[in-house]
């Protein structure tokens, strides 16, 4: 059992004033595997004051302080990193493989990727006889989901530090031990005390009290529109910039001209990774019409080659995140049949032999229209769609065709034309034959968000433009 009872303010981890707790459970095995405190109001205005007071001497600092502090936070989250794998596998249910691989290289990517941008930031840059600074913003709330959890804290907390920003992070219910153990390598990396604060608890209390306190800059949020709008409403009128990264749809386009059935089996295990809850999974899949039947063929074979199971064994899927989520996706699973969409993998219930956890079948529907609302809403866990078009133009329209603007992927043979159908798409983030790069910005349009994180562009989140004029010199 865990016991993660302090929060982190001011350097020190401190009880919450008013005592109040949750269990968490694994979606696994139905259990409580620990206890949390859950934070309130009040705890919310002692961390952000810490911030707030920590951000003076902070944001002065210089480029080979915070390089050092963060080559620092890079060795203790080595040393960390077999933790952060294990509590991500008992909090969410990433089988150990995947989540001891990518769900701890995602954090460590991104932080090399940060020191890497450091180094070069530029803080200042003239143009003509104006001086233009890029200044930390001030205070930042981050609220993160718990899809990948450590990913969605590395890609706001790294930025945010490295500009010369202090925070506080409420990390999701669901996934709180990944942050905890995320809070000790910051503190036994050394990091200033109020620099970085964390307070766990619900949404709606502490995430509220971050987004309405008027001593907090921004907020960057990832996760439900739902809350997202709730938060800019609350942000309101304390005129914050606030920052969303939201929900998606994105279209996977194969093209005539690629090899269909190593496409359609990619795109299926794909779907299938961390049981379908990623916001940029290629979770409509768009092929030829004419090959349907080649394409429900290859996906059927690569669905029933997906492992679900125990998360702590060798498996390729272990359970969505919750009762909850599992109960969304079933309801999902009967749409699809009601909608008249044809059934290739999966389908409602718990895969063979599982009697209990949030387990769900690799589910694969095909013939789907775009108008169906399996094809349209967000569902949020491993269930693939399958589109069929006609021609390139259908293919287009259909990717564009949709309230959201996150992803999408482009596969075929002619680099060329890969890269003129990417530019079609109204998305933030186009993947081509399997592109992936940590210094690529990402974030999406439409109800998928207004944000861009990673890389360079995650830096400028975080900073203010500041112009500075100095006269024009005199003609000569
Ligand atoms: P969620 O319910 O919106 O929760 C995300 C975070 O916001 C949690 O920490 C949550 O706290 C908090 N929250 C909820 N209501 C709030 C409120 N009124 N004020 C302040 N904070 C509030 O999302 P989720 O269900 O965890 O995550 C799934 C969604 O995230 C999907 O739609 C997915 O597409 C999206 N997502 C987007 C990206 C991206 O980069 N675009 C990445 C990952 C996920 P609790 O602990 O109380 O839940
Ligand atoms: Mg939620």
């Amino acid at each position: 059992m865990r016991e993660y009872l302090k929060f982190y303010i001011d350097g020190q981890w401190a009880h919450p004033l008013e005592p109040k707790t949750s269990e968490v459970i694994n979606p696994a095995t139905d259990q409580v595997s620990g206890r949390i405190s859950m934070g309130s109001a009040a705890d919310v205005d002692l961390a952000v004051k810490a911030a707030r007071k920590a951000f003076a001497s902070w944001s002065q600092t210089r480029r080979e302080q915070r390089l050092d502090l963060m080559r620092a936070i890079q060795s203790e989250y080595d040393k960390r990193q077999a933790d952060i794998g294990a509590a991500i596998t008992e909090e969410m249910g990433a089988p150990a493989a995947l989540a001891n691989g990518f769900h701890v290289q995602l954090g460590a990517g991104h932080l090399a990727t940060a020191i890497e941008i450091l180094k070069e930031f530029k803080f200042e840059e003239r143009r003509g006889h104006t001086l233009l600074a890029r200044d930390p913003i001030g205070v930042c709330a981050l609220i993160t989901p718990w899809n990948w959890p450590m990913n969605q804290i590395a890609v706001k907390v790294f930025p945010a530090l490295a500009t010369g920003n202090t925070m506080v992070l409420k990390p999701p219910q669901l996934a709180p031990y990944s942050a905890q153990i995320f809070a000790e390598v910051l503190h036994a990396a050394g990091l200033p005390k109020g620099v970085f604060n964390l307070i766990q608890g619900a949404g709606s209390v502490v995430g509220n009290a971050l987004s309405t306190h008027p001593l907090v800059d921004l907020v960057s949020f990832t996760g439900s529109e739902f809350a997202g709008v709730e938060i800019a409403k609350a942000a309101a009128p304390t005129v914050k910039r606030v920052c969303q990264e939201l929900g998606g749809k994105s279209a996977n386009i194969v093209l005539d001209d690629a090899n269909l059935a190593a496409n359609v089996a990619g795109a299926t295990g794909g779907m299938m990774v961390n049981s379908g809850q990623t916001c940029s999974a290629g979770s409509r899949l768009l092929v030829p019409k004419a090959r349907m039947a080649e394409a429900i063929a290859a996906a059927e074979k690569a669905a029933s080659e997906v492992t679900v199971g125990d998360p702590t064994t060798e498996v390729a899927m272990g359970p969505v995140v919750s009762k909850g989520q599992y109960n969304e996706i079933q309801r999902y699973i009967e749409i699809g049949l009601a909608e008249g969409a044809t059934l290739v993998a999966g389908g409602p219930g718990r895969p063979d032999g599982l009697t209990r956890g949030c387990f769900v079948k690799p589910t694969v529907f095909a013939n789907v229209r775009n108008d169906m609302r399996i094809a349209r809403e967000e569902i949020f866990g491993p269930v693939l769609v399958i589109i069929g078009y006609d021609s390139l133009d259908e293919a287009v329209e259909i990717a564009n065709d949709s309230e959201f603007g996150l992803a999408g992927y482009v596969n075929g043979a002619d680099p060329q034309q890969c890269l003129a159908v990417a530019r079609r798409l109204r998305t933030g983030w186009v993947s081509i034959n399997g592109g992936f790069d940590f210094n690529a910005p990402f974030g999406g349009i439409k109800k998928s968000g207004n944000g861009r994180e990673w890389g360079e562009f995650g830096f400028h989140e975080y900073v203010e433009t500041k112009a500075m004029l100095e006269p024009a010199p005199a003609a000569p």
